[in-house]
């Protein structure tokens, strides 16, 4: 088995609603994003992912976050944007790209604090 890791990051504001803290008050995070993707085997170049590829498909899924207040995204009008969360949408995008290859995701949402997101097998 392989695993390449991609990493990007994007800007956003956010608020944690019914979070007894200074979370709930609206603030921002620069989010450093991490993406693993796994593959079985190389191609005839010796890769497994294609780096190019996947980091194009993480920067169009960082777009919809990037500069937003995530609370008004459709996507989090329901759901808290914790890192959590977020960390399931890119997930989920970087899914439909690579289907069952994506391990796992990780958001920064500060130096020293992350969550992931993986599918149970
Ligand atoms: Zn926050």
């Amino acid at each position: 088995m392989f695993e390449i890791l991609i990493e990007d990051s994007f800007d956003a504001a956010h608020n944690l609603r019914g979070y007894q803290g200074n979370c709930e008050r609206l603030h921002g995070h620069t989010y450093r994003t991490q993406v693993f993707i796994r593959g079985k085997s190389l191609d005839e170049q010796g890769m497994s992912i294609d780096f190019r590829q996947a980091k194009t498909e993480l920067a169009s899924a960082l777009a919809q976050l990037d500069h937003q207040y995530l609370n008004d995204l459709p996507l989090f009008q329901v759901e808290n944007p914790s890192a959590e969360n977020l960390a399931r949408y890119i997930y989920n995008a970087m899914d439909k790209s690579f289907p069952g290859h994506v391990h796992r995701v990780t958001v920064w949402e500060t130096p020293t604090s992350a969550a992931s997101y993986w599918k149970d097998e």
